[in-house]
């Protein structure tokens, strides 16, 4: 179920995506589409 709001800036957003991590809907500007991930998740994994 997609709720079009974002799970990092709780913005509702015409474009939401899933992230293929962790599987949050976020919007664009926290989402990857090159890594498919959101910042979240994006941020984490730089440390490893
Ligand atoms: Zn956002
Ligand atoms: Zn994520």
């Amino acid at each position: 179920m997609i709720s079009g709001l974002c799970s990092i800036c709780g913005k509702a957003t015409k474009h939401p995506h899933s992230c293929v991590f962790c599987g949050a809907i976020v919007c664009e500007e926290h989402y990857d589409v090159s890594s498919g991930m959101c910042s979240n998740c994006k941020n984490r994994l730089k440390h490893i």
